[in-house]
């Protein structure tokens, strides 16, 4: 593998001073001949994935292009820094490398991988100087050329045209133009913001990054295929015991805190579950756990997303075991419980086979798996039909209007969000760090909860101290 830096080839996007600017940005083109540790080949990964998952996050709540450009820089800056220069070029280029392996495999994971380093390198090509915009543009190697005097001429009431009804201020740079064919900038022909004249789009030079943006997801894409092809007839074999059990977990990993122990709220009693369960669980627990209450059984896909969610916010072993005892015992009796069922509640505590003290499931592991008839575990948000979902969110109270926004997201399989807004919805407040976590979900609900309760008691004092 090798890194690939700024070439200076005569191009009709070059000036005769930018021949000692490089440019920041990388543009993958072959893979760098590095020396990772196994470690870094991991940590670096999920650094760029935070990355990734904040500019997804941003898209989804409709940030608006200044927003996403902060949004990029400071995501940036906080996952992809190093003490120094030099590793955080190869970080940048180790990252990218590991996760085309990790989103490779399937079709709706290279979809997603593809939109999110597409709008990276945007935001990092606009966060870029003049100078090294233009070195970028060098490497693009692209054969269009700016357009004439003359020619700019002949069209330039067009073009002032079209820059006032986008509202654009001019620059000096602005009156550079290049004569693109007009399928090569769609993003610009969609919103109406290029002069578009016998199938030639006139692109100005502060427009240019949509041109490089359909050339770097060309690229990317073919790159993906490609990186799958290898993936699946030798690399999955010949790592299957190194690399193999990395790159599948990152694409489901989840980047939050951990939840195995109950932390903010200690413990919870099985006289308030009910309660509880009503107030603060998300969506994907309280239908299993309603599930369990009417049907007194629950399939193991469901045994274990919901048992572990409910280890993580504070039932302790003893409790787990009795309550679900209590439940399994009326299907299928107490004695076949003990048999059956116990040994895998004590498994989830770490109290038998390996002795792990497994891990409550995060909503990606949630999204991500497949159940099949009869389970009740997923996301109620991916998993159910439109009508069992509008239903569900009727009767935990969710209001006709947020419902209609729950179902736009949902719709564009933004699931996370669609449960971030229920939680807005139910409990009237904002959590800008969006729903990645049952375990969270029900820790931001208690908060919410508590603080409105002790706020309550303060009012209630000063009433009685004033009387
Ligand atoms: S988004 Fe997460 S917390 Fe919400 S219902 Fe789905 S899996 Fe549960």
């Amino acid at each position: 593998m090798e890194i690939v830096g700024s070439r200076r080839k005569n191009s009709s996007f070059s000036s005769a001073d930018d021949a000692a600017v490089v440019s920041t940005i990388p543009l993958y083109r072959s893979a760098p001949e590095l020396e990772v540790r196994l470690d870094d080949f991991e940590l670096y990964a999920i650094h760029r994935l935070r990355v990734l998952k904040g500019i997804s996050d941003g898209l989804s709540r409709g940030k608006k292009p200044n927003e996403m450009e902060n949004l990029t820089k400071e995501l940036w800056k906080v996952n992809m820094r190093n003490s120094e220069a030099s590793e955080v070029a190869n970080k940048d280029i180790i990252s990218h490398y590991v996760l085309r392996l990790v989103y490779c495999r399937e079709e709706e994971l290279r979809k997603w991988f593809l939109s999110m380093e597409t709008t990276l390198f945007r935001y990092r090509f606009q966060l870029e100087t003049t100078d090294a915009q233009r070195a970028l543009l060098k490497e693009f190697d692209l054969p269009y050329k700016a357009v004439s005097n003359a020619e700019y001429e002949s069209v330039k009431e067009k073009l002032n045209q079209v820059v006032r009804s986008i509202g654009q201020p001019l620059s000096s740079a602005d009156t550079i133009y290049y004569k693109v064919p007009f399928e090569q900038v769609p993003d610009l022909v969609a919103t109406r913001r290029v002069f578009i004249f016998k199938g030639y789009a006139y692109v100005a030079m502060n427009q240019v990054v949509s041109l490089l943006m359909t050339q770097y997801r060309s690229h990317l894409s073919k790159a993906l295929v490609l990186t799958n092809r290898k993936w699946t007839s030798m690399i999955l074999e010949q790592e299957k015991d190194r690399l193999t059990p990395i790159v599948e977990a990152l694409s489901t990993s989840y980047l939050g805190p951990d939840y195995s122990q109950p932390r903010e709220y200690g413990e919870i009693s099985l006289k308030d579950i009910d309660q509880v369960a009503k107030s603060s669980f998300p969506l994907c627990m309280r239908h299993l756990f309603e599930k369990l209450r009417e049907d007194h059984h629950l399939k193991h896909g469901g045994r274990m997303q919901l048992g572990l969610f409910l280890k993580g916010v504070g039932l302790k072993l003893d409790d787990a075991l009795a309550f679900w005892k209590a439940e399994f015992s009326r299907k299928v009796g107490a004695e076949r419980f003990d048999k059956e069922y116990a040994y895998g509640i004590r498994h989830n505590y770490g109290k038998e086979g390996k002795r792990t003290d497994y891990t409550p499931y995060s909503c990606q592991k949630i999204i991500s798996s497949t159940p099949g008839v009869g389970d009740h575990h997923g996301c109620p948000y991916r998993h159910f039909s439109e009508e069992n979902l509008r239903a569900a969110l009727d009767k935990m109270g969710v209001g006709n209007r947020a419902v209609q926004d729950v179902m736009d997201k949902v719709r564009n399989r933004h699931y996370q969000l669609a449960c971030t807004l229920t939680f807005e919805a139910i409990h009237g407040a904002s959590c800008d760090a969006g729903i990645n976590h049952p375990n969270q979900y029900y820790n931001d609900s208690k908060n919410i909860l508590e603080s409105r309760v002790r706020a309550t008691r303060m009012v209630d004092t000063l009433m009685y101290a004033e009387v």
